[in-house]
């Protein structure tokens, strides 16, 4: 049986639950999930982890990986540098592991042109309010960095329908269900099938 993974782009604005929903749906190491660890040149917020929740480099390192074409893509958000690197991608689809790629709009659309196959999925929060809330509630920036934020979310919740799947996070059950609706479907194409069962439909369509 030969697999080749899916691979998402999973956009929303900042806050709006992205980053608790692929935990969600990596929380007992599936197999077949990855997200894909980009480079950073943010500061760690408090508990985050060197090469879990991102690889963290300085803008010199950064730039020296954009001149060795390491990123299939990497944009600007927020004042910092963010960028997805190219090897791990392929090698893990390749495997027939879904990744998730946890990117800006920019991002999204930049490999969405390199990998037109990619399906993008866009959290939506229920309110503005409720992002704001989120924000505040995760009590892990200044409020200087949550006001840059929301000024923020306008501008990328406007590129939602960019995007093949639209999730709403109001309630956080509700929207893990529907994001593993999405996987699922994805394993389901046509094309997926085609690849997964290619020895089994060569037995079943022979005269
Ligand atoms: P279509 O086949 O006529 O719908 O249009 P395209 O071939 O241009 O795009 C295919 C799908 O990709 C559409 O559902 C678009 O909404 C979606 N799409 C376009 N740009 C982006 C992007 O930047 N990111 C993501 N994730 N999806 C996009
Ligand atoms: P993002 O990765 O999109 O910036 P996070 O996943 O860090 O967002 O979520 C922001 C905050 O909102 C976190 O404190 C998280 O626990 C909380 N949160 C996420 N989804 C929900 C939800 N459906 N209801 C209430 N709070 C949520
Ligand atoms: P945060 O600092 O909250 O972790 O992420 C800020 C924003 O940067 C989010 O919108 C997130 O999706 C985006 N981001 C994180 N990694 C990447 C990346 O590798 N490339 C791009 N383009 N955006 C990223």
């Amino acid at each position: 049986m030969s697999t080749r993974g899916n691979l998402f782009i999973v956009s929303a604005p900042s806050g709006a639950g992205k980053s608790s929903l692929i935990s969600a749906l990596l929380k007992d190491k599936p197999s077949d999930k990855q997200v894909s660890v980009s480079h950073t040149t943010r500061q760690p917020r408090p508990g985050e982890v060197d090469g879990q929740h991102y690889h963290f480099v300085d803008v010199e390192q950064f730039k020296a990986l954009i001149a060795q074409d390491a990123f299939i893509e990497w944009a600007e958000v927020f004042g910092n540098y963010y960028g997805t690197s190219k090897t791990v991608i392929e090698q893990t689809l390749a495997k027939g592991i879904d990744v998730f790629l946890d990117i800006d709009w920019q991002g999204g659309e930049q490999v969405k042109k390199l990998m037109p196959y990619a399906v993008g999925v866009f959290i939506l929060p229920p309110s503005k309010a409720e992002l704001e809330r989120r924000l505040t509630g995760r009590g892990q920036d200044s409020q200087q960095v949550i006001d840059s934020r929301m000024a923020q979310a306008v501008s990328e919740m406007s590129h939602y329908a960019q995007y093949e799947f639209v999730i709403v996070n109001d309630d956080f059950d509700v929207a893990l269900t529907d994001l593993n609706a999405i996987i699922r479907s994805q394993r389901l194409t046509c094309a997926s099938q085609q690849y997964t069962h290619n020895g089994m439909l060569i037995d079943l369509l022979a005269d």
